[in-house]
């Protein structure tokens, strides 16, 4: 696993505020945002390493404790990762039960959950004492590409950083060009206007499909942060105009939706589902949930 913040391309301004943290006193539950996925899980590692490290400069990369997270032998840091399936209230009382009881190397114990998005109400609420108020040295490290799906309640108990898109996987002008459209016709409820927009994604290669859904969710999210946190500047300043449209029109709720199909169809095309038949059900799919 990852022992190294420097390791980690992009995210400069947060790894400053997240060193800046560590310094002093670093809130005990934290959840990472990534709607590209792009960053999170080793970045999320490296934290998780820092809360650990026993030497200068956490995470030093060089302590006995970092070198047992590199070899993933440290007792004291517990993964989540469920995969694609969901997070179910089992997990959430294990995850709990353990937090009660003390750290084995006597120092921290830190929990990495992945796919925090993928946690169902049920395992929600089972952790949410737990997340408020965490044992003393107890940490947790969340992480979602979709924090929208996650309940406020659970949100208001963590302290949220956003990353941003690394800088090698920003989108050339020409695929977000193609995605405007798309976001027009559904800030229009368009239905043709949609089917029309989603034939130049139908012909793009798989991997290039994976990064349109990508930059898709990406949109959808400054459209719904156009709404709700104007002050923030957008991910995809090229489709700002876009973003904002679409915001002030669809409600937040029917984005989220939009944005749980697109993350639905990235993973389909990571299967080997063809483009074609994905970007039908892209344009049928939206028009549905927002008409
Ligand atoms: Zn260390």
């Amino acid at each position: 696993m990852q022992t190294s913040l420097d390791a980690i391309a992009g995210n400069a301004a947060l790894k400053q505020d997240l060193r800046a943290a560590l310094a002093h006193r670093f809130p005990q539950t934290v959840l990472l945002c990534d709607p590209s996925g792009a960053s999170n899980e080793p970045l999320a590692e490296a934290l998780s390493a820092a809360l650990l490290c026993t030497g200068h400069n956490p995470p030093c990369g060089n302590c006995p404790s970092c070198a047992k997270l590199r070899a993933d032998s440290h007792p004291d840091l517990i993964v989540i990762d469920e995969g694609e399936n969901e997070i179910k209230v089992e997990t959430a009382r294990r995850i709990r039960d353990e937090a009660a009881i003390r750290p084995n190397e006597g120092g921290r114990k830190v929990f990495l959950i992945r796919h925090a998005d993928r946690m169902n109400p049920a395992a929600q609420n089972a952790l949410l004492k737990v997340l408020e108020e965490p044992p003393r040295d107890v940490f947790f490290v969340l992480t979602a590409m979709q924090p929208g799906v996650i309940l406020q309640t659970i949100r208001s108990r963590c302290t949220i950083y956003h990353l941003e898109p690394p800088a090698e996987a920003l989108p050339d002008d020409g695929m977000l060009d193609a995605l405007a459209p798309f976001l027009r016709a559904l800030a229009d409820r368009d239905e043709y206007g949609m089917a029309l927009a989603v034939q130049a994604l139908g012909k793009l290669p798989k991997n290039e499909f994976r990064a349109a859904m990508a930059l898709l969710i990406t949109a959808l999210r400054d459209a719904v942060l156009a709404v709700s946190a104007p002050n923030l500047s957008p991910l995809l300043p090229r489709l700002r105009q876009e973003t904002v449209y679409l915001g002030s029109r669809i409600p937040t709720k029917k984005l989220l939706a939009v944005a749980d199909l697109c993350t639905t169809l990235r993973e389909r095309a990571a299967r080997n589902a063809a483009s074609g038949v994905q970007c039908t059900v892209l344009a049928a799919g939206s028009y549905q949930i927002c008409q």
